[in-house]
């Protein structure tokens, strides 16, 4: 089976190359490599430079490749920089998506697993989260990430394409071998911007929001290890391959962690101490989220295989101190 990475440069692309290649699987990356890194890609896959924009060169590759799948990750994922350029979010993200469909049509490719994000449940009071509820973004990188989700509706309907997308959590860690890890420039996540202070690239750790309504009054967050992510992915593409209809599925570990159980974490992990510092909330960003991924478990017999937050972090530890300052472009 023959499958197109869109974003295989990026964090979560980069993984999922990986990973399907070590199954077996023949893999082509498309990226534009506006943010990811080509050190990133394995060589044995065959990558092409190119944006989801250009249609009609998607379409081309798609048919010489004779590509049967496409996971889709190609798209702006930073909530704060959504939030002051909308316009740029809904151009890649949501037209970047709209053209690689047209692609999908014209080269006649039927299946498609599609990264979406739990930004798209926005603040809800009830918890875990199920598909079911409502969605209800609070924030422009939900918004596009919805539309996407949308247009996968109405495409599959209309043109008898097959999707899955998957509303991750946070997701975080690396791979094993911790040649690939997480490595975004500039970095905005909570894991690897905590260990940027043992590995001494920052002073402290600013932690945004000490009065929310939570046990310790900082955010609440479901950590996902990116190899469990990945593997939800694999286990997707084999469901539709086989027949299962176009779905929606959470993909998290099913408990919460607030941002200074994060950082005990790390200093446990790391054996240091980290020094923090208390902020101002950041614009957009619900108070918990913790996921219920029943339903993965249940029709994609997908299982959570690292729910320790100390092993995602440990793997994290060991990729950051092997790749200090992240991939070079
Ligand atoms: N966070 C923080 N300091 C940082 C980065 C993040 O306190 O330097 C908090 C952020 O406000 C959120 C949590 O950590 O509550 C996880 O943020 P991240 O950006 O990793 O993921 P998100 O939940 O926004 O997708």
């Amino acid at each position: 089976m023959h499958i197109l990475v869109t974003g295989g440069a990026g964090y979560i692309g980069s993984h999922a190359t990986r990973m399907l290649l070590d199954l077996g699987y023949q893999v082509t990356v498309i990226d534009n490599l506006s943010t990811g890194y080509k050190d990133a890609v394995d060589k044995r896959a065959t990558f092409y430079e190119e944006d989801i924009h250009h249609t009609e060169n998607l379409t081309t590759i798609l048919r010489k490749e004779q590509i049967d799948v496409v996971i889709h990750f190609a798209a702006f994922s930073l909530v704060g920089e959504s939030m002051t350029k909308p316009l740029k979010y809904y151009e890649n993200n949501v037209s970047g998506t709209a053209s690689l469909l047209k692609s999908m049509v014209d080269a006649q490719v039927k299946n498609i697993v599609f990264s979406s994000t739990a930004a798209v449940y926005g603040d809800q009071k009830v918890m875990p989260i199920t598909e079911e509820i409502l969605p209800n973004p609070t924030n422009t990188y939900g918004a596009t990430k919805l539309a996407m989700e949308e247009m996968m509706k109405w495409t599959s309907i209309a043109h008898n394409i097959n999707y899955v997308s998957l509303r991750y959590f946070n997701v975080a860690g690396a791979h094993h071998s911790s040649e690939i890890g997480e490595s975004h420039n500039p970095e905005t996540h909570l894991i690897p911007i905590i260990l940027q202070v043992p590995l001494k690239e920052r002073d402290a750790i600013s932690i945004f929001g000490t009065d929310y309504d939570t046990f310790d009054g900082t955010c609440i967050r479901d950590y996902i290890h990116i190899e469990d992510l990945i593997d939800a992915h694999i286990k997707a593409m084999i469901y539709l391959v086989n027949g299962g209809k176009s779905d929606v599925f959470n993909l998290g570990s099913g408990s919460g962690y607030s941002v200074r159980q994060i950082i005990e974490a790390a200093e446990f992990v790391t054996n240091q101490t980290i020094k923090t510092k208390e902020e101002a909330k950041r614009a957009g960003d619900p108070a918990k989220l913790i996921a219920s991924s029943d339903k993965a478990k249940n029709i994609l017999k997908w299982e959570v295989k690292h729910p320790k937050v100390e092993d995602i972090i440990s793997s994290a530890w060991a990729f950051h101190q092997s790749h200090k300052g992240g991939f070079s472009q």
